[in-house]
């Protein structure tokens, strides 16, 4: 069975580049009837907080990202600790003491001389009595995974097939000075005890790949099928890093974005098929194919999602909106004719206010002093409220027929008078909405 995982750290909000990830994940469990996994990668005890945790789950869940399970890291301490055992039992793990300071030093030296900046492996040479001396001076050191130097191949869902040199790259620290577990090797141990079939996670994780494969090798686990989707930049192609903070899923929902606009585009950004609006989650996951993903960074225009937002909402009945229709106080009489004339004229829920208090409150009118006379004795005219659906075509014609006027002459001075704007909705149908008329004092 296939089974994904979302595994975010709860260290922060979700912003749109962790969603491209949680999706991908998503549409494949789904696409082949497995499981979904939502793992909360925790075992920063400073950094992770219960409230991100519960941010993660709203944001999962008003997108309709249902997972099938929750699995903590911060509970998972003991298994990490028995794999931490194995990797010493076979001479894969040890102890270094070096502080950042030391560390950053050699790795000046070694970019001095030309050389790549990995970690010389100083401490495989130490004798017991140094370590000794060691650990007395400095306490416990770091453990790092020593890595067996050959080539690293894996053929990625995306990126095709990849081989890293084993040498090129340090030998990763998986447990911290302070006895804190890292990433790196709870990721393994979850990934292999969950039965985890297909990672695919952000590009900038390929080094952790091949270094995660061997680990996974070295406890007897079974390698995932991995699969490194491009990060996201700005419309200009600039980095997305420092302006993700400003793109927070639960920012673009109190913007007003539509979660199926906003999912539609980030399942489809960066691969050759179009973009387009899918109206339901069982479409999206139909028209999801790991394989059209392209290996160049993306682009992400948060703007976007707002022709998407407006489409979605043109398309919905009166149900989708019922509830906002009733905080807004819209009788249910009303509902459905105001809907259709609100609809087409709004491009986040948000605008559906400013068109029931335009009904309820009528508008302060937009009379061009050129046309005053004009409008006061078109206000005579005016059909007596309530208005009905042939209201305004009544009007228009007896206005037309005393002044003379046509055109944009006529009915624009008239919206302007009853709306207070010069574009809008249909006023046929507008009208018998319409339970104040300001213009007529
Ligand atoms: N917690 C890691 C992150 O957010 C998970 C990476 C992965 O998918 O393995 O970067």
């Amino acid at each position: 069975m296939t089974v994904t995982r979302f595994a975010p750290s709860p260290t922060g909000y979700l912003h749109v580049g962790n969603l491209r990830t949680a999706l991908f994940n998503y549409l494949i469990a789904r696409k082949n009837g497995g499981e979904f996994v939502l793992r909360l990668d925790d075992t920063d005890p400073e950094r992770s907080k219960p409230e991100y945790a519960d941010a993660i789950k709203q944001d999962l869940e008003w997108l309709g990202l249902e997972w099938d399970r929750v699995e903590t890291q911060s509970s998972r301490l003991d298994r990490y600790a028995e794999a931490a055992d194995k990797l010493r039992e076979i001479n894969r793990f040890y102890e270094a003491w070096e502080t950042p300071v030391e560390l950053d030093l050699k790795r000046k030296k070694q970019l001095n001389m030309g050389k790549p900046p990995v970690y010389d492996r100083a401490a495989l040479d130490l004798s017991e009595a140094e370590k000794d001396a060691l650990k007395a001076e400095r306490g416990s050191g770091v453990w790092r995974f020593k890595l067996d130097h050959a080539r690293i191949n894996w053929t990625d869902g995306i990126l095709g097939d990849i081989s890293i040199d084993a040498a090129s790259v340090s030998d990763p620290v998986l447990i911290r000075g302070d006895g804190q577990v890292l990433y790196t090797i709870a990721s393994v141990v979850d990934d292999t005890d969950m039965g985890i079939t297909h990672v695919v996670r952000g590009s900038d994780h390929v080094t952790n790949t091949a270094t995660q494969i061997q680990i996974i090798e070295a406890l007897g686990g079974t390698v995932p099928n991995f699969a490194h989707h491009s990060l996201l930049t700005g419309p200009q192609g600039e980095a997305l890093s420092k302006r993700l903070g400003t793109l927070a899923l639960r920012d673009l929902r109190e913007n007003g974005v539509e979660p199926l606009a906003l999912l539609s585009h980030m399942a489809r950004i960066g691969s050759s098929d179009p973009i387009e609006l899918r109206s339901s989650m069982e479409e999206l996951v139909e028209g999801f194919d790991l394989s059209r993903f392209g290996t160049a960074p993306t682009k992400f225009d948060v703007d976007d999602l707002y022709p998407l937002t407006a489409k979605h909402l043109h398309a919905q009945d009166v149900d989708a909106v019922a509830a906002d229709l009733d905080a807004l106080g819209v009788p249910a009489e009303l509902q459905d004719a105001f809907w259709n004339v609100a609809r087409e004229n709004i491009t986040t829920r948000h605008d559906i206010a400013q068109w029931w208090t335009l009904c309820r409150d009528g508008a302060e009118p937009d009379i061009d002093p050129e046309d005053a006379e004009f409008v006061s004795e078109a206000l005579t005219l005016l059909p007596e409220m309530p208005f009905t659906e042939t209201s305004w075509s009544e009007w228009t014609s007896a206005v037309k027929e005393k002044s003379g006027r046509k055109g944009r002459a006529l009915f624009m001075p008239l919206r302007k008078a009853l709306t207070g704007m010069q574009h809008g909705p249909d006023m046929g149908q507008l009208m018998p909405l319409l339970q104040t008329v300001r213009a007529k004092g």
